[in-house]
């Protein structure tokens, strides 16, 4: 009974990182109009994980409308409509054990990179968080509708942090919803800067390998990610950008 009624509070709270999440990536410029989608496993069922509902936007998502969804995709519980591409979730679920959180939208300058083909190089500090851990995905254009399609944005992200699908959108992972978030903003910011070195023209080298990877382990601290997560989550708050 007490087990219960803890596991309903920590449900609680967990929801509560969702609706604040959804707000900060709408904030951000992650939203595009009801697209892009944020789920988190539960902590003490991993095969259940919560999702935002289709036809609502990122910054509507209430503690009534998430949905509880099991690794197959079906939904366990509430009566929402689930998005079509929940396969991106669950198979990422199924594939990475370390992975809590998973957040696919659809950002102008990731899928602007990603329709050159080109990496993602390390023209700035965000994309060194990226450093050999940004999968690419190539199958399609179209909607991840299913199990099978899911799986091959599983393969593509590995035992990386994120992938770009080619000409659709980014998925990004984290162990927590503040890593997943801040992970995703900064994949977005780090394509902008790329496209605006590469368009001004000559680009210098980048740092080396070193350098790079030491800037890539002092960024991908889990502190960092949530004191980053807490200050936007403040800024939505307050009514601010
Ligand atoms: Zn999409």
């Amino acid at each position: 009974m007490l087990k219960s009624t803890r596991e309903k509070a920590a449900h609680k709270a967990i929801k509560r990182q969702l609706i604040v999440a959804g707000k900060v990536l709408v904030a951000q410029g992650q939203d595009d109009f009801t697209r892009g989608h944020i789920s988190f496993r539960l902590p003490d069922d991993p095969g259940l994980f919560f999702m935002k509902a289709h036809s609502l936007g990122l910054d509507e998502i209430t503690v009534a409308n998430i949905l509880t969804i099991d690794l197959g995709g079906k939904v366990v519980a509430g009566s929402a409509r689930r998005h079509s591409e929940v396969f991106i979730h669950s198979e990422i679920f199924k594939a990475r054990a370390d992975v809590n959180c998973v957040i696919h939208t659809h950002p102008t300058y990731s899928i602007a990179l990603s329709s050159t083909g080109r990496p993602l190089k390390c023209y700035s500090q965000p994309g060194a968080l990226f450093f050999e851990a940004l999968g690419v995905y190539t199958d399609t254009i179209n909607l991840i509708r299913s199990p099978a399609l899911g799986a091959g944005v599983a393969r593509a992200l590995g035992r990386g942090r994120a992938v770009l699908l080619k000409n659709h959108g980014v998925v990004v992972t984290g162990a927590t919803i503040a890593e997943a978030v801040i992970g995703t903003i900064m994949l977005e910011n780090g394509a902008m800067v790329q496209l605006l070195a590469e368009a001004a023209g000559d680009v210098a080298a980048e740092f080396s390998r070193a350098d790079i990877e030491k800037l890539k382990n002092d960024i991908s601290q889990s502190e960092q990610f949530q004191i980053n997560f807490d200050y936007l989550a403040r800024r939505v708050k307050r009514g601010s950008k």
